[in-house]
């Protein structure tokens, strides 16, 4: 029988000051003062902070809280926090349990120790935390202790942005501004805000720990560096949608719950395509709420895995074989008012708006694709895109069937008609007709419109979404940007507009291809179209500081030029940093696990040839078999000596693409050949001495 639970209405959000428990503990003038500010029509004053932080700290303290801290998104790609109790010694030798809104507002870290990209030396290791009041307040649990998270952006002494927050912000800044400037000019006057929305939806692993622990590969790179084929792979099509295993159901269940409590508002949950993969997708939210919501998605993840025995894996590409992980993030644009500016109708040709919208993304795609494409790159993700499983390098819009039409129809001078999805029959009396939709979906598609909004497949699993996202921000706002400039000048706005779309319709119908994007001929065919095709994260970095990236992010105030050099600096040091520890990781499995079973196996081999023969028996097949062995030996042990030279002539470039390409270029190849003489070598190592779990145990056994 199943037992009595709480219901999800009462579990969702109960650890989040959210709207309703402010209007429950505030005075109302404070409420009222502080939804001005949410609105960003007013600034938060001293006197509303500290009334909102007294009242955060008794709901807080109620809860079980102690501490409180300010929580950031460093350039690590991850969170970080650092604690401090509520208590307040008094001069009785008692406590006073205090937070103040000067505390709630700013806080000031040790900063020395994130990764800077040379924007602070250190000595200078003052940094800032800034609450971002729109993102809301929160408890988590860890174990026995409580505490207050309040999201916060962070920045140097000098102003300068250290963290994926503050450009995710200073990116939506810019997105409004733009979108309302066209709205207004098109005749809007009831919106006040344009805001972009998120769904990003997580792919993610399983594993049993026990498997996981005997992997020096998963717990130093989060990837497997080594694993021949499982003999079954993902090729009976069987484990996506399939039936949740019990053990799993049970830990997604868990995860649910934490994340309900959080206000992440988990929604959708199934097996991915290959065995052990599932991914999680909530309901979308403000793009930058969203985002702190998929970085506590991917802790809670990870956190509640270790207590049913799994690990996750979030890597891009934890397994050779079999699919990656990817992040899939939908996108949109809604107004104050809720309407979604992606959203087109039931007769798109005629919703202006809409068509607005929809040709500025698609002229910001195309001109800035190298940058959507850079704002991908991680080491992870380069054995993903290309690969040809997921999205391809190249960037690329699926706009479907009946948008193509329309698009068409707006280069030839204007759109006049949409074709419509009409109905299915199902052929079964019983079954009522189903409305079809007026196009299909295509999941090969890097950027996919799907409906009401764009899909970019690109992203990588461990990714947080706000890179990618705040350089969509930018580029569709630089674009709308540039509409609203003619708009607001013309004295036919209709006109100009059937202008603005008809060029935008003729100029960038290069970047619409709704074929399949894992076929070589689209390689071929996209080159023809002058489409670029940044195939290594190296390559796609080393285009971030073009001229026209610097311009870009300076004229809408996200990111100066030294901020921009910083995090490039960052992105191409991670990627150096990742592959070195990969190859160190793979040298001390290779020479202290595999070559020592491998020659194990070798003596054993040698000494039942030894009394096979002595027995007057032919040894000869396990002559064949040690032959076989010793020659896979020599392989490895030369593939090791070669990647050793290698890690010590790649190490210690002082500039930062030079070192990356380095690593690129002087260790993947070595790597490979290691990993090959290994995986050989599983496939005829007794099983009972082979020294690492398989990958026919590790996607299989739960
Ligand atoms: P699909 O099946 O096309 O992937 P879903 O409806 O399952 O679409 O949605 C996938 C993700 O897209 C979910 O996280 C969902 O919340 C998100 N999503 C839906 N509408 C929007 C929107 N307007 N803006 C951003 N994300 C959205
Ligand atoms: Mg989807």
């Amino acid at each position: 029988m199943c037992e009595a639970r709480v219901p999800i209405t009462e579990i969702f959000g109960s650890n989040v000051f959210s709207d309703a428990v402010m209007r429950e503990r505030l005075p109302k003038n404070i409420y009222k003062s502080f939804k001005k500010v949410l609105d960003g029509v007013a600034d938060l004053t001293p006197a509303v902070a500290d009334v909102l932080a007294n009242a955060m700290k008794d709901w807080a303290i109620e809860k079980g809280a102690t501490h409180y801290c300010h929580w950031f998104q460093p350039m690590t790609g991850l969170t970080a926090e650092k604690h401090d109790s509520f208590i307040s010694p008094t001069a009785e030798g008692r406590t006073l349990m205090e937070f103040s809104g000067k505390v709630l507002i700013q806080g000031e870290p040790d900063a020395s120790s994130f990764p800077s990209g040379g924007l602070r030396v250190t000595f200078e290791a003052r940094g800032y935390t800034a609450w971002d009041c729109t993102s809301p307040v929160f408890i988590k649990e860890d174990g026995k202790n409580i505490a207050l998270y309040i999201p916060s952006a962070f920045c140097s002494y000098t102003g300068e942005a250290l963290d994926k927050k503050t450009p995710m912000l200073r990116s939506m800044d810019a997105l409004n501004k733009q979108a309302m400037r066209v709205l207004k000019a098109l005749g809007n006057t009831s919106a006040r805000r344009v805001m972009g929305t998120l769904g990003p939806e997580q792919e993610y692993f399983l594993i049993d720990r026990r498997f996981y622990e005997k992997r020096l590969d998963l717990v130093l790179a989060g990837r497997t560096l080594f694993g021949a084929p499982s003999p079954r792979g993902q090729e009976m099509d069987d484990h996506y949608f399939g039936t949740l295993h019990e053990r799993i159901a049970s830990f997604m269940n868990e995860v649910n719950t934490e994340l309900w409590k959080l206000g992440v508002s988990a929604k959708t949950q199934h097996n991915e395509v290959s065995p052990a993969q599932y991914e999680l997708a909530p309901v979308f939210a403000t793009v930058n709420v969203a985002t702190d919501h998929n970085q506590l998605t991917m802790e809670t993840l990870r956190k509640v895995a270790i207590r049913h025995g799994f690990v996750c894996l979030l890597h891009e590409k934890p397994f050779a074989g079999v699919n990656g992980s990817g992040k899939h993030n939908n996108w949109s644009l809604v107004t104050d008012t809720g309407t979604n500016l992606l959203d087109p109708g039931l007769t798109p040709h005629d919703n202006m708006v809409f068509l607005v919208f929809l040709c500025a993304v698609v002229r910001a795609v195309d001109k800035y694709a190298k940058l959507l494409r850079a704002s991908v790159a991680n080491a992870g993700n380069e054995h993903r895109l290309g690969a040809n499983e997921a999205p391809p390098a190249i960037v690329s819009i699926f706009l479907g069937d009946q948008l193509t039409d329309i698009f068409g129809q707006l280069a030839d001078g204007g759109a006049k008609s949409s074709r419509q999805g009409g109905e299915l029959q199902l052929g079964i009396s019983t079954l009522p007709p189903l409305p079809k939709d007026c196009t299909d979906r295509n999941r090969t598609s890097p950027f996919a419109f799907t409906g009401n909004k764009f899909e970019f497949r690109m992203v990588g699993s461990t990714q947080s979404t706000s890179g990618p996202t705040f350089v969509l921000n930018t580029i569709v706002a630089d674009v709308l940007c540039e509409i609203a400039d003619k708009l607001e000048k013309s004295g036919d706005v209709n006109a100009t507009t059937q202008e603005v779309l008809k060029k935008i319709a003729t100029e960038h119908a290069r970047i619409i291809f709704n074929g399949d994007n894992y076929c070589s001929d689209w390689v071929v065919e996209a080159k023809k179209r002058g489409l670029p095709n940044l195939v290594s994260t190296v390559e796609a970095l080393n285009t971030i500081m073009d001229a026209e990236n610097v311009a870009l992010f300076g004229r809408h105030k996200v990111l100066s030029e030294t901020e921009l050099e910083a995090r490039t600096d960052i992105l191409l040091e991670a990627y150096s940093m990742t592959v070195n520890i990969e190859a160190k990781t793979m040298l001390s499995i290779a020479k202290r696990q595999i070559l020592p079973a491998a020659t194990r196996y070798s003596g054993r081999l040698g000494d039942i040839i030894g009394s096979v023969s002595a027995t007057g028996v032919s040894a000869d097949t396990q002559k064949k078999m040690l032959e076989e062995l010793s020659a896979l030996i020599t392989d490895l042990s030369a593939g090791i000596e070669n990647l050793e030279a290698a890690v010590a002539k790649s190490g210690a470039i002082e500039d930062c693409a030079g070192q990356a390409a380095a690593f690129r270029n002087i260790l993947v190849g070595p790597m490979e050949k290691v990993r090959e003489a290994a995986d050989r070598l599983e496939l005829i190592v007794d099983a009972d001495i082979w020294p690492l779990p398989t990958y026919a145990e590790m996607l299989f056994i739960k």
